[in-house]
């Protein structure tokens, strides 16, 4: 546990002498944006502890580390970096965003109401999806640098407030390309496929591949399945073809990233694409209860 080890080793600077007792704070450096839903990735000494609003994170061999900001993380993360006695705390500010309101009617009825014999099926489904997300593997890759999948414009963006046939729905978690039917996808990191799924009800044919460290991504809607759960991909290596299957309303590339269960925004990693024109003004949002 990275909070005992720190104890540990400021014991044993203690033992060693006020000289080693007044070692330097640790090194910290971020890169990424501090925004909501971005990936930020830090690096401090080898052997440091460092925890995020409370709770460990992992440090690799390296001192690197990583962790995800919600699409709705609150205004400040405080982070806390100790080595050899010394800690140092950082609060970081973390840049609110505005989301778009995306609007999609004509969807088959059963899409946004799935009917309740699903049920078993989804809870299923859910679970397969949640287990991928939480692999904690060794590999490097999610520190590599990430490129876009596959060609094409940006037709959806990251954490627009969804209405479907007029009912609203948990926030669109990902980022969409329009593309050919038939175009290939591939991985926009190297890594370890952890999902490689035929059929799954509102995503169709999906894989998700493991980077490290908790973060993956995930390619839907896919046309066809060119990998297998377990398989090794490069950066760039093709793993799929854009399709439209699931709940989807033309061929596209869903594409999204997540560290663990958070929901991240892909397009934070990758240079800017065009993508859909900007919304009307529109009216403040309702408060929100409580
Ligand atoms: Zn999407």
């Amino acid at each position: 546990m990275p909070a005992r080890r720190a104890f540990l080793l400021g014991a044993g600077a203690a033992l060693a002498g006020p000289r080693a007792a007044a070692a330097a704070a640790p090194p910290l450096t971020l890169s990424g944006t501090i925004t909501q839903g971005a990936l930020v990735i830090g690096r401090t000494a080898p052997g440091a502890a460092v925890s995020l609003g409370g709770k460990p994170l992992r440090v690799d061999a390296t001192g690197a580390f990583c962790f995800g900001l919600a699409h709705d993380a609150p205004p400040t993360a405080r982070l806390v970096v100790s080595a050899a006695g010394e800690a140092i705390e950082r609060s970081l500010a973390v840049a609110p965003r505005q989301y778009r309101v995306q609007r999609i009617d004509g969807l088959p009825r059963h899409f946004v109401e799935p009917p309740p014999e699903l049920m078993k099926r989804l809870e299923q489904e859910y679970h397969l999806i949640r287990a991928a997300r939480e692999t904690d593997s060794r590999l490097p890759h999610w520190q590599g640098g990430f490129v876009w999948p596959c060609p094409g414009p940006v037709t959806g963006v990251y954490g627009s407030r969804r209405i479907l046939n007029g009912k609203p729905m948990r926030p669109h978690f990902g980022v969409d390309v329009g593309a050919p039917t038939g175009t290939p996808v591939s991985a926009s990191a190297g890594g370890t496929v952890t999902l490689a799924e035929e059929d799954l009800y509102f995503s169709g044919k999906s894989v998700i591949v493991d980077h490290g460290m908790g973060v993956s991504t995930l390619y839907i809607h896919l046309h066809e399945l060119r990998c297998t759960k377990g398989q090794a991909l490069k950066q760039g290596e093709v793993l799929g073809t854009v399709g439209s299957t699931g709940r989807s309303t033309g061929a596209h590339l869903h594409w999204g990233l997540n560290w663990f269960q958070e929901h991240l925004d892909p397009a934070l990693l990758v240079p800017p694409r065009p993508g859909p024109p900007a919304p009307p003004p529109r009216k403040p949002p309702p408060a929100k209860p409580g």
